[in-house]
């Protein structure tokens, strides 16, 4: 049987990274200021913490620096809200990322909109979901952005074809099905209430699997030729696809890991060093 051929997402991140330190290397020797990212975290959930070491980390490689705000488990909607609007608010920050989940007593939406736009380089806030959804120039969700790199470098034009994505979330698959609507696919959208997802997966030239169940997406319900993009990741680096399946019957498959996960770190660390050019007016 032929195997498809695998969308290598860690080769192309590694590239998005390499350009984007180069721009914060000139940028930072124009202006005499380095681009920020501001990182936000609710509590101490170890892979949020994780997760925010890592792009800390990211960053101090790509010359662009960071700082962190720790807030403690028991903050409040409004006390969350102030922390994010002095961060807006202050100059030597050109980028907020809010790592989430925050907690379920807190307005996760009253957060994210305390982020001023110019600032949004994670893409949450509804006027970066509504540039996103329009084509316009913007910030764009991080990892939506990044499985749409990853089809423009593999040279997959959506436009008329038959997209499905699974999962609706605010963060990935709504975003990304808007993506794909604004390249012109035909878009469906599946989720926890969806009956028989099977028949229409079968049906997708690109199918974006978003879900956070392992192997949800099975082998026999790709199209044979298609397109599958993994952004799930579950314990034990498995996917949202049948990866030994799936491999047997799409045109091109993302690996789990090296797949989607690295785009969305090398889309953050872009969209800040650009968000840092747009307020210091170079
Ligand atoms: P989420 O907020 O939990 O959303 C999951 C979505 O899947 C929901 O829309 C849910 O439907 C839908 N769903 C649940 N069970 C389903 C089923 N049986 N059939 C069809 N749809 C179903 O998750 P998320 O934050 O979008 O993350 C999804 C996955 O992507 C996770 O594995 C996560 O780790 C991964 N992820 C990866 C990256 C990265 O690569 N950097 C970034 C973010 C997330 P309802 O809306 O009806 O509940």
């Amino acid at each position: 049987m032929p195997q498809a051929r695998l969308i290598e997402g860690t080769a192309l991140a590694g590239r998005i990274v390499e350009d984007t330190a180069k721009k914060a290397a000139d940028l930072t020797a124009r202006t005499g200021t380095a681009p920020c990212l501001a990182t936000v975290l609710v509590g101490e959930d170890p892979a949020s913490v994780t997760y925010v070491r890592m792009k800390h980390n990211r960053c101090r490689r790509a010359g662009i620096e960071s700082r962190h705000v720790a807030l403690p488990a028991a903050t409040t909607t409004g006390e969350l809200v102030a922390a994010l609007r002095e961060l807006s608010a202050d100059p030597a920050v050109h980028g907020i990322l809010l790592q989430h989940p925050v907690g379920e007593h807190i307005d996760e939406r009253a957060a994210f909109e305390a982020i001023a736009p110019e600032k949004d380089v994670d893409g949450v806030t509804f006027a970066s979901f509504a540039t996103m959804s329009f084509g316009l120039p913007g910030f764009v969700s991080c990892t939506p952005g990044g499985i749409m790199r990853l089809l423009d470098e593999y040279d997959v034009g959506p436009a008329g074809k038959r997209a499905v994505v699974v999962g609706r979330s605010a963060i990935l698959g709504k975003p990304v099905g808007m993506l794909l609507l604004a390249r012109d696919a035909t878009v469906t959208y599946c989720h926890s209430r969806t009956t028989d997802l099977s028949s229409v997966v079968r049906e997708a030239d690109i199918v974006v699997a978003a879900v956070g169940r392992p192997r949800l997406v099975r082998g026999e319900d790709i199209k044979p030729g298609a397109v599958v993009i993994d952004a799930g990741y579950n314990p034990g680096n498995v996917g949202d696809v049948d990866f030994d399946s799936a491999v047997e019957r799409a045109g091109l498959i993302t690996p789990v890991p090296g797949g989607v996960g690295p785009m969305t770190i090398a889309t953050l660390l872009e969209q800040t060093v650009d968000a840092a050019a747009r307020q210091l007016g170079v």
